[in-house]
């Protein structure tokens, strides 16, 4: 189990180094330009965000009901649907469905379940070559690493970083620019589209009154996922599904204005099973894989079943103060950010992942941004509250908060002792702040012992 302490001494180390900090500062400093600008379209957000998040209640209230329609829908229009409990359900699924297709590559779109399955380690485990087709999770993919944030895997790298590692690993000119780049990707890709015998992708939503999966991308990787290979995989968190189709109108455009500021992303798909017999493009085969890994627990909280109504637009991450100090990698998690710290306790075990409840200031600021109305800093203090009930703080931790809670308590309290013994105090714990900062000295006496010896 990590320490808590040493993991916040680590964070310190990453929200030093300036040059993280600028790369991250600058790309978030874009999305939220043009985040103003998408909110400005709206004649009343808030009313949009009302209507969202009601919507999503719903669906969260009656999960069962709206998977039951959208399975029967889908089924009626050609999709296998597959009901995975945990990640290693969904990924054994998912490699019988390549086996019996005899396939060996698969073209990916960006998919934050499959990186919550760690799909592409247990596909390459078993000899299979799945290829990464969004653009920042190209980039991640060859560098080695995990997406940095759920939207813009790519967030923590310059343009810079990006054609060096290209130098690197294709020998790319070394000042390839961001447009030589893409166009080296795009080549590379393509290739790799029209021989793939799968495509994998993400789903947005799973509309249930039509039984079809609604995909929203920018890049058109992710609907050419799905035209060339011959079989479609999608995997997907039951708390995906929607009502209607009707529903899309409201759901698109607030997901791409708080996630990026667009009006409506460029490409918007709703896809409603294999190719039929009369159509000439498309898979043979669609299958949705849906994945439960502790949603269905996560629904019966009475507090924490909001964290379901999550769209992951990334907007509770690029508003944080702590992320844009300390970064997606620091969280050390699939989701990262508020939300990350809220549901990933829940995912993967309080005992091991509470402490990232505590990287949070209770500004409330991810809750305000939030286009479904998640209560994000109230469910982190209530995964506080859940450790503290679970007994999971250190025997240390729990000495050191009563002994605050006393001192701070009464002024005369905080006067036992004198401004020397306060500092030696400091100084036996001398990481309190982190390695780069200086806890400031206590002066000798405290304003209030001055201000009573100034008036005598
Ligand atoms: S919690 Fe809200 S703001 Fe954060 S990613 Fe989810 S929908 Fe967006």
């Amino acid at each position: 189990m990590p320490k808590l302490k040493d993991i916040f001494l680590e964070d310190s180390k990453i929200a030093s180094d300036l040059k993280h900090r600028k790369t991250i500062n600058f790309n978030i400093s874009r999305y939220d330009e043009s985040v103003k600008k998408g909110k400005l379209r709206y004649r009343n957000m808030e009313l949009a965000k009302q209507r969202a998040s009601y919507l999503k209640e719903k669906v969260v209230a009656n999960l069962s009901e709206y998977l039951i329609e959208f399975e029967k829908n889908a089924q009626n229009n050609g999709i296998d649907i597959i009901w995975a409990r945990d990640g290693d359900e969904a990924v054994s699924e998912i490699i019988d469905v390549l086996k019996e297709n005899r396939a060996k590559v698969l073209v990916k779109s960006k998919s934050m379940i499959s990186e919550e399955i760690e799909l592409n380690e247990n596909l390459e485990k078993a000899g299979f070559e799945p290829v990464e087709t969004d653009l920042g999770e190209f980039i991640v993919q060859v560098a080695g690493e995990k997406p940095y944030h759920i939207l813009t895997p790519a967030m923590h790298k310059s343009k810079e970083d990006v054609a060096e590692l290209f130098n690197e690993k294709f020998n790319t000119p070394p000042n390839s620019t961001p447009e030589e780049i893409t166009l080296f990707v795009r080549k590379k890709l393509r290739k790799k589209f029209t021989s793939a015998e799968i495509g994998v992708t993400g789903a947005n939503f799973l509309v249930a009154d039509v039984g079809g999966v609604a995909l929203t991308e920018n890049e058109g990787n992710g609907f050419m996922s799905v035209a060339f290979p011959k079989v479609h995989i999608v995997i997907t968190g039951i708390e995906k599904v929607i009502p209607s189709i009707n529903n899309l109108q409201l759901m698109f455009p607030l997901l791409s204005a708080l996630g990026t500021g667009q009006q409506v992303t460029v490409y918007n798909s709703l896809l409603t099973g294999p190719k039929r017999q009369n159509e000439s493009n498309g898979p043979e085969k669609m299958v949705v894989v849906l994945l439960d890994n502790k949603r269905s627990e996560i629904a019966n909280e009475k507090e924490h079943y909001k964290a379901l109504k999550c769209i992951r637009c990334g907007a509770c991450l690029n508003t944080c103060p702590i992320y844009k100090n300390v970064g997606g990698y620091t969280y050390n998690t699939t989701y990262s950010g508020p939300i990350g710290s809220v549901i990933t306790p829940f995912f993967k075990g309080f005992e091991e992942y509470n402490h990232l409840s505590f990287a949070c200031t209770v500004c409330g600021a991810c809750s305000e941004v939030c286009p479904v109305k998640i209560p994000l800093h109230d469910l982190l203090l209530l995964n506080r509250k859940k450790g503290v009930e679970q007994n999971l703080e250190k025997v240390s931790w729990n000495a050191g908060m009563k002994a605050y809670e006393w001192a701070f308590k009464k002024r005369k309290n905080l006067d036992i002792v004198n401004g020397k013994i306060k500092n030696t105090l400091v100084k036996t714990n001398k990481n309190i702040l982190g390695e780069e900062k200086e806890f400031p000295a206590f002066a000798e006496n405290s304003f209030s012992q001055n201000w009573k010896l100034n008036l005598k």
